[in-house]
């Protein structure tokens, strides 16, 4: 399928069977309500496309981190939210495996939905215990992964249970592969890579692998400041990863000898705190005054990233520009994601704040593909082997 190359579940012969689908259910949750129901729409394709070939689907997702069972993060909600979604016969099973599990999802008939208990309520999961991969498996005949936000871990869910039922990737999953395949392996050029947000040890794997490889790589966020601390920068009272200003002063080398271009902000605007009423000047260059932070790139910045963007014929973006979640330090984060949506070349944004933010400013369905998942998308197109996906079979 199209340099997909594993298992999909267009393929798979359900009918009649039980399905083991592992999907990224873990979504915001206000007030024991689902907040952002984003991820439980985006497992709908693959869900529909089961139950549409007459098979029942036991669905199993992790909900936050809990430390052991945890009322509070029961998939209860989830459960709820999905039955609204779709027209299935949706349960919530008593636990995550067990014997009255094994009851309830054997009683399920073609189309019915079975919604497990937060698999995280299992220490083995984690730990990707053998034993509890053994138990999911015995509850279906047949494993779909679809929760590609998941499979930068090993687990009992993503991968465990992949080796002990016929595995297919679904839909989503396959959607993710695909999009940010073409991205990392054969991306149409000029490729840009913009990169933000909190720290640069997070995504220093990435500049590495896009160094010689993009035309440009755009940095923002308060990983700059990384970046600046290692040219000896004034960083005031900035927001430093002290961690990764060896990594920056190594990559800022690499740059010097790379055909890539490495951008970094010309301008700043700052405040006295993080916090939206602060005190807030816009500086015209990058050393930081004692006493102000640098919370968003300058409008020169903006419009010099935009620019560019507007030239690409691949971009990807992961990290905001500035503290986008405080209105006077949004302005930079919103210049590059319009100017993501409104370029004409192939267009991914991954990462969880970087998502949110286009979702916040209504820019979500304007973008080629936005990413369910950071850190996964992050190692993907860093080509590191992720267990979840490793653990399909090849097509
Ligand atoms: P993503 O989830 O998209 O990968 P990150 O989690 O790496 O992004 O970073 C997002 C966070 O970085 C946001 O909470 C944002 O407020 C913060 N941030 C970005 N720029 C700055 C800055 N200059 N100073 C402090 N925090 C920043
Ligand atoms: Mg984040």
């Amino acid at each position: 399928m199209g340099g997909f190359g594993k298992a999909s579940v267009r393929d798979a012969e359900v009918t009649g069977r039980r399905v083991l689908m592992r999907a990224d259910l873990n979504v915001p949750l206000e007030n024991g309500k689902v907040g952002d129901d984003n991820r439980i729409r985006a497992s709908l394709p693959t869900l529909e496309l089961l139950r549409e070939r007459g098979a029942s689907v036991v669905l199993v997702s992790h909900l936050g981190r809990p430390n052991g069972e945890d009322p509070a993060l029961s998939m209860k909600p989830v459960a709820d939210r999905l039955g609204e979604l779709t027209s299935a016969e949706v349960s919530l099973a008593p636990g995550v495996v067990g014997p009255e599990v094994e009851a309830t999802a054997g009683d399920l008939k073609p189309g019915d939905v079975l919604v497990l208990e937060n698999s995280r309520f299992e220490p083995g999961e984690t730990k990707n215990d053998p034993e509890l991969a053994k138990a999911l498996a015995t509850l279906a005949d047949i494993f779909v992964n679809d929760a590609f936000g998941s499979t930068h871990r090993a687990h009992a869910s993503t991968e465990g249970v992949a080796h002990l039922l016929p595995t297919y990737a679904g839909l989503l999953m396959e959607q993710e592969l695909t999009e940010l395949s073409k991205v990392r392996d054969d991306p149409e050029r000029p490729l840009i890579i913009i990169l933000g947000g909190a720290k640069v040890t997070d995504k220093v794997g990435v500049i590495d692998r896009f160094l010689d490889f993009a035309q440009e790589i755009l940095i923002g966020g308060a990983m700059a400041f990384s970046f600046f601390r290692a040219e000896g920068r004034d960083t005031g009272n900035s927001l430093v990863e002290d961690e990764g200003v060896e990594s920056a002063r190594r990559v800022l080398a690499d740059a010097e000898k790379s055909d890539s271009i490495l951008e970094l902000p010309e301008d700043l605007v700052l405040g006295r705190e993080f916090e939206a009423g602060t005190e807030v000047q816009e500086l015209n260059g990058i050393d930081v005054p004692e006493g102000w932070m640098g919370l968003d790139i300058g409008a020169n910045t903006a419009a010099n990233y935009s620019r560019r963007i507007a030239r690409a014929k691949t971009v990807f973006w992961n990290g905001p520009m500035g503290a986008f979640e405080l209105d006077p330090f949004a302005a930079g984060t919103r210049a590059v994601g319009e100017a993501v949506a409104a370029a004409s070349g192939h267009t991914v944004v991954g990462g969880g704040d970087s998502a949110a933010a286009m979702a916040e400013f209504g820019l979500a369905d304007k973008v080629d593909w936005l990413s369910t998942g950071g850190g996964a998308s992050l190692e993907f197109v860093e080509g590191k082997k992720l267990p979840g996906v490793e653990a399909i079979p090849d097509a």
